[in-house]
């Protein structure tokens, strides 16, 4: 279907056999079975086979192969058949959890899935944009991305961003004719759109022509195809640390295996004390885990209302510092009603309104004339207008029947204007309302009840202390104005000049309930809140008083001031300023710009199609979920469901839990492996028997210590959180004081762990290992509750995270299975034990828990 921009709309409406008014839905889905979804073939997802044999690809395995091995020629098969059997169950494992983070990424994906407007069965409706098929009508609108390509068949001054697929980030206007030229560039196909261009004026009708792989830029996605996952920085991190730590342990393996060589200790021996000490201190599972967590975490924070686009955002939620956050609808309710009107040089309130004064009369009418409003649907502002027009038992309807509206200039909030042409008693009038400050620098008369006189200081002065006095009661204050126009015509903005002065119309958008708690918590945690309206500065600095945003000593700028100061001016009193008002799209840019140059981390809100920019360079661009266009969702890496200030604090709030669960679980995985690498170490170098062997450490890392870890992801965040600074993003997780803290921790739990090993000494070298193993696989697992968090279990609570109980219970179960049940004794190299053994044990393997939580106890008493 090549060159249908050369052809008549009528020819492309045939060749995708559609008569122009939309398909029926029986057609569209005919259609869609036939020809399939519209959607880019992503990387294919990689099948469980290559996954399964993905998990063998690791050191780790590796060195257990080779243990099975030196089991095997030590006359110990059951041993290695031991082995292989953990690796498989672990590669089985590992299979699963990459199949649930998948499958929980997709769910995630699937709420933020792009939605199309188009005509089926005659009707406007949305459906997911997967199911848009050739021949489909898309209603686009500005705002809107384009989901297919098509061609256009009815323009209304449409303008469309293509810089995703042609660089060029000047919109382009668009129209419904034939392009003459035969060889024409994709910019240049004025009468086509393209998947992925953005609408950002104006709106149109389009015929869907080609869908999925057989666009434009599924052209381009194909020659791309091999996208890889992105890792979070986190996760890099951590791979980078496995991968140096690996090389450490093989260097120390190889001192062990020549220390014991030198020791005159047989080949196969000095093998296992080598192999052994590689299986403790290899860290297999960190970069796993920072996915399970971060994807069972975002899970969690979809229910809560904030879908998380991507796993990089969840990570950076916990470092932001700024929060810059839109006004209307956001922080407050949206939810306007007019309070007060201003005319004759006197504020009137909304009870004493008298329809039948001529002036007031004429504001009421232009209220609803100049205004695209019904009670329920359309922008809050003007529904406020409406509602305020029947209570004055007035017919909003009636009146624009009468008195029809034949032409406009639409609202647009660069301009803050809207205007409507009416023929009233025989004349036209244009009637505009918009932001007062706007309105009055285009006002040189004044309609009163006595008649319309030229508009004199004094007048003006009563309009700005009106003005004034309204706003600082946190009321948003309309202005409406009128002037005659001789003839119809086609209208634009120049027209918006010399006008006539009728009134003011105040009205109220209350904060919401959770606005003031919310500011508070975000205060708190270190966060500044940033309030940034289109709205009058007065009525700004008003409700960010009211809901704590604004305190004595800050500024509030408006777009005008912000234009004149330069970028050294701005970075100095950047920290002070917590109200932007009159701010357009564009200022956002500046303002996040200048934070990050401070070294902060941002978070910035919006919901128009100009804010998509801004949301791209803010660290963390939050979209409307209710009211944002879809560009501002596509821009953003978070979509607040409920466009809810408070949603993005709970959201931060998660976001530093989940970190802080990560480091946990990692601090819990890392502090086990180096108790064991010490008791190896120790017993190495004090020339005592293998302490483990492979498959004890095995049992350990791969089985009983994976629950535990995966439960301490799990963790409920708790008010500390929000009592910390944000994170600082230089500093990388393995800061000295965690470090440290795994050391220590390592320590004390390889004392006990030694000590068993003693104690079973005098009985046999199989009673001491098994001693040893079983002290150190049950102190690991009590250990998991020293790791949910840095308080004691009883401020935690110790069933607060019912997840880490059953992973404890599991991993006892399974280690006192394997100590109990005499037919598993030789396959896991276990002695019988006697009472008195079991006991020392199970003590020892307390000790280290007691003293950390008794640790806590004690501090925290101290400190409270
Ligand atoms: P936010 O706080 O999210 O920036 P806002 O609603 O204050 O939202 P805009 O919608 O850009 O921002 O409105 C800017 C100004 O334009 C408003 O303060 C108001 O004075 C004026 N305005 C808003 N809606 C209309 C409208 N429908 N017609 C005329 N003027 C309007």
């Amino acid at each position: 279907m090549n060159k249908l921009f050369h052809q008549s709309k009528e020819a492309v409406l045939q060749l995708v056999e559609s008569d122009g008014r939309g398909l029926s839905t029986t057609e569209a889905q005919h259609r869609l079975a036939k020809n399939g979804y519209n959607q880019l073939e992503e990387t294919k997802s990689k099948g469980v086979l290559r996954v399964f044999i993905e998990q063998f690809a690791d050191l780790l395995v590796i060195i257990l192969i080779v243990a099975a091995f030196v089991s095997m020629l030590t006359d110990n098969a059951e041993s290695a058949i031991v082995i292989f059997a953990v690796i498989i169950m672990n590669a089985i494992l590992g299979t699963v959890q990459h199949f649930k983070a998948e499958k929980s990424l997709k769910s995630l994906q699937a709420l933020s899935a792009p939605i199309a407007k188009v005509l089926r069965d005659g009707q406007r409706m949305e459906i997911p944009s997967k199911e848009v098929v050739v021949g489909d009508i898309l209603v686009l609108e500005a705002g809107d991305l384009v989901v297919a390509d098509g061609r256009v068949i009815d323009n209304y001054s449409l303008q469309v961003n293509e810089s995703s697929l042609t660089g060029e980030s000047e919109s382009v206007n668009k129209l419904d004719g034939v392009i003459e030229e035969v060889e024409v560039a994709l910019g240049d196909q004025k009468n086509m759109v393209f998947s992925s261009s953005m609408i950002t004026y104006g709106r149109a009708l389009v015929v869907v022509t080609t869908t999925g792989m057989q666009t434009e830029l599924g052209r381009i996605a194909q020659l791309m195809n091999a996208t890889k996952e992105k890792k979070t920085p986190l996760q890099v991190s951590l791979d980078d640390f496995s991968k140096k730590l690996s090389f450490v342990i093989m260097g120390i393996c190889a001192l062990v295996f020549g220390l014991s060589i030198w020791r005159a200790m047989p080949i196969l021996d000095a093998m296992m004390f080598a192999v052994a000490l590689a299986v403790a201190a290899i860290p297999e599972a960190l970069s796993s885990i920072v996915t399970i967590v971060l994807a069972l975490g975002t899970q969690k924070m979809a229910d809560e209302h904030a879908i998380m686009k991507n796993l990089r955002a969840v990570e950076g939620l916990g470092c932001v510092s700024v929060i810059c956050s839109d006004k209307t609808g956001t922080l407050t309710q949206n939810k306007m009603t007019v309070q007060k009107i201003f005319v004759d040089g006197k504020i009137i309130d909304k009870n004493d309104v008298d329809k039948n004064k001529h002036t007031q009369g004429f504001l009421l009418r232009s209220s609803v004339l100049c205004n695209d409003a019904s009670t329920s649907i359309g922008d809050p502002t003007e529904i406020a207008l409406v509602d305020f027009f029947r209570k004055q038992e007035l017919d909003e309807e009636e009146m624009r029947r009468e008195l029809a509206r034949i032409g406009e200039i639409p609202f647009d909030s660069e301009r803050k204007l809207m205007s409507t042409l009416h023929e009233i008693d025989g004349k036209y009038y244009l009637l505009t309302k918009g932001a007062i400050d706007v309105v009055m620098e285009r006002v040189d008369q004044i309609h009163q009840e006595e008649g319309v006189r030229a508009l004199t200081d004094s007048d003006r002065e009563k309009i700005e202390a009106a003005t004034l006095e309204l706003s600082s009661e946190g009321l948003r204050v309309l202005g409406f104005v009128y002037k005659e126009i001789e003839e119809i015509r086609e209208l634009d903005v120049k027209d918006e000049f010399d006008y006539c002065f009728i009134g003011l119309i105040a009205m109220v958008d209350p904060p919401r309930e959770e606005s003031a708690q919310a500011v508070a918590d975000c205060k708190r945690a270190g966060i500044k809140p940033v309030m940034i309206t289109g709205d009058h500065k007065i009525t700004a600095k008003s409700i960010a008083t009211k809901i704590g945003i604004y305190e004595t000593g800050d500024l509030a700028v408006e777009g005008i001031e912000l234009d004149r100061m330069s970028d050294d001016e701005l970075t100095a009193q950047v920290e002070k300023i917590s109200v932007y008002a009159r701010v357009s799209p564009e200022h956002k840019i500046r303002i996040v710009d200048t934070w990050q140059r401070k070294g902060k981390i941002v978070a910035m809100t919006g919901d128009g199609v100009n804010d998509a920019p801004a949301l791209k360079k803010a660290d963390i661009g939050i979209a409307m979920g209710i009211t944002g266009t879809a560009v501002s969702k596509d821009a953003a890496s978070m979509i607040l469901t409920d466009d809810n200030f408070a949603t993005i604090i709970k959201a931060v709030t998660n976001g530093r839990n989940i970190y802080s669960n990560i480091k946990n679980s990692i601090k819990f995985l890392l502090s086990g492996n180096m108790s064991g690498i010490i008791a190896v170490l120790y017993t190495s170098i004090m020339a005592l028997p293998v302490p483990f062997t492979p498959v004890h450490l095995l049992f350990i890392n791969l089985l009983t210590d994976s629950l535990p870890a995966i439960a301490i992801g799990m963790e409920h965040s708790t008010k500390d959180l929000l009592a910390e600074k944000p994170r600082d993003t230089s500093e990388g997780i393995l800061t000295k004081e965690y470090l440290q803290g795994i050391i220590s921790q390592g320590i004390i739990i390889a004392i006990p762990t030694i000590g068993a090993f003693y104690l079973g000494l005098q009985t046999s070298p199989t009673v001491a290992s098994t001693m040893a193993f079983a002290t150190l696989c049950m102190a690991r697992l009590f250990h998991g509750f020293n790791c949910r968090g840095k308080r004691s279990i009883f401020q935690l609570g110790l069933f607060t995270n019912m997840s880490s109980i059953y992973a404890f219970l599991a991993g006892m179960i399974l280690l006192n299975t394997v100590l109990f049940v005499p037919a598993l004794h030789s396959m896991f190299n276990i002695a019988e034990l006697t009472g008195m053994q079991v006991g020392i044990i199970y003590l020892a393997a307390f000790i280290p828990t007691l003293l950390i939580q008794l640790k806590r106890i004690i501090f925290s008493s101290k400190t409270n």
